[in-house]
C-alpha cells in the first residue's frame, strides 16, 4: 500500500463518523446515501436518508411508489431531478428482475449515476477497485500535490482521475475511498484546514508553500441569474388553486400557487394590471382584493437567486376564475410535493 493510503486509512480509523450508510453493504442503501449526500451536508442528509429509506426500504418499494410520493419524501432537499432519476432507475432495476447491478458498467448505466456515484457504490458495496473523485478528493489531492491545474477543465479532470487511481488502495478500496472523502470533509476542509494537526503535513505541498487557501483552482465561476416570482395564494372559501410545474425549468413536477414571473420586482398596482392576472380572473381585477403577505423572500439555488413575493387574493367560493388550475381544499395542500420556498410559506401563513 502507498504511504498516502496508509496515512489516510490510519486517520480514518480514529476519526470516522458512525453513519447509518457506513454500517451496510446493501448497494441500494449506499446508492441512496450517495445521491442524497451529493447535495447536502451530512447532518442534514442523515435525516433525509432515514426518512427516505424508511419510506422506500428496497428497490421494489421505490419502484412501486408514485412520483408524487417520492417527491413528497424528497421535499426540501432540492435538486429534484435527482429524485426523479432515482425513481426511474429503481423502476429499471425492478423491471429487469429486481437485482441491483453488481458491475461498474451496470451501475453506471442507471439513470442519474455518473462516474463518481458508480465508483462510490461499486467500491463501498462490492469493494471493487474504482477511485472516487468528488469535491473533497479534488481538494485533498490538489493541495497535497500542489497541483495548480483547474479541476473543472477536461485536462484537469483527467489528471486528477489518474492521480486518484494511482493512489487507490486496491486491496481495500471501500475503506480507502470513504477515508479520503471523510478526510476532505473533516480535516482538509475548504476553509481553515487543520494543517497543524494533519498527518500529511510534512509531505503537503500546499502547506509547505502557504497555498492552502489558493487550492484547488477552478477556471470559472458559475454565472448566477436573478428571477422574480409573484405568487397568488387564492382563497375561495376553503379552496385554493395550484398547478404542477412543467419540465424544462426548476422544480419540475412540484406543485405551487399560480405564479407570474417578472424581470423585476412588482408592487400590487403593477400586478393588478398585468395581463396574466387579468386573464386568470377574467378581467375582473378591479373587484378583487389583493394583499401582500410576504415580500421579496430570497431563495438561493445553485445557479439562481429567486425573489418571491406572495399575495393573497380573496374570491367567492363559487368563482369560475383560475379555470386552468387545479382547485384543491386548503387542508389538502400538505399532501402535495412542493419546493422548500412554498413549504416555508405554507408553514408561516397557511398552517401556522
Ligand atoms: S496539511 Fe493542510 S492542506 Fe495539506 S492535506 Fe493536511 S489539512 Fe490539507
Amino acid at each position: 500500500m502507498e504511504q498516502f493510503a496508509y496515512i489516510i486509512e490510519n486517520w480514518y480509523n480514529t476519526h470516522k463518523r458512525d453513519l447509518p450508510w457506513r454500517r451496510v453493504s446493501d448497494p441500494y442503501l449506499i446508492w441512496i446515501s450517495e445521491i442524497i449526500l451529493q447535495q447536502t451536508r451530512v447532518i442534514q442528509g442523515y435525516d433525509y436518508f432515514m426518512r427516505f429509506t424508511k419510506s422506500f426500504p428496497t428497490v421494489e418499494a421505490l419502484a412501486c411508489a408514485s412520483e408524487d410520493e417520492v417527491m413528497k419524501v424528497w421535499q426540501g432537499l432540492g435538486y429534484y431531478s435527482r429524485a426523479r432519476n432515482l425513481h426511474e432507475a429503481a423502476r429499471t432495476v425492478w423491471a429487469n428482475g429486481g437485482k441491483f447491478p453488481d458491475t461498474y458498467e451496470g451501475v453506471r448505466a442507471l439513470k442519474g449515476v455518473g462516474d463518481y456515484t458508480a465508483a462510490a457504490i461499486c467500491s463501498i458495496a462490492y469493494n471493487l477497485p474504482y477511485a472516487v473523485v468528488d469535491g473533497n478528493v479534488y481538494r485533498v489531492l490538489s493541495r497535497w500535490k500542489g497541483l495548480e491545474i483547474p479541476v473543472d477543465t477536461t485536462e484537469g479532470k483527467k489528471i486528477f482521475a489518474k492521480l486518484a487511481n494511482d493512489l487507490l488502495d486496491r486491496e481495500n478500496p471501500s475503506v480507502y475511498n470513504q477515508a479520503l472523502m471523510d478526510f476532505g470533509a473533516l480535516q482538509c476542509t475548504p476553509q481553515k484546514p487543520e494543517c497543524t494537526a494533519c498527518p500529511l503535513a510534512t509531505t503537503c505541498e500546499a502547506y509547505k508553500n502557504a497555498k492552502t487557501d489558493l487550492l484547488p483552482i477552478k477556471s470559472h465561476k458559475v454565472k448566477v441569474s436573478v428571477r422574480f416570482f409573484n405568487y397568488i395564494y387564492v382563497r375561495a372559501g376553503e379552496y385554493t388553486y395550484i398547478y404542477q410545474r412543467p419540465a424544462g425549468d426548476i422544480w419540475h413536477n412540484l406543485y405551487e400557487f399560480p405564479m407570474i414571473e417578472t424581470e423585476q420586482e412588482l408592487n400590487e398596482d403593477e400586478l393588478l394590471v398585468s395581463s396574466r392576472l387579468n386573464e386568470w380572473v377574467a378581467g375582473k381585477t378591479a373587484s378583487v382584493s389583493l394583499r401582500c403577505l410576504d415580500r421579496n423572500v430570497k431563495h438561493v439555488l445553485s445557479h439562481r437567486v429567486l425573489y418571491a413575493t406572495f399575495y393573497e387574493l380573496i374570491l367567492p367560493e363559487d368563482t369560475s376564475a383560475f379555470a386552468g388550475f387545479e382547485r384543491v381544499n386548503v387542508d389538502d395542500l400538505k399532501k402535495y410535493p412542493v419546493s422548500r420556498l412554498i413549504d416555508r410559506f405554507l408553514k408561516k401563513f397557511v398552517f401556522s
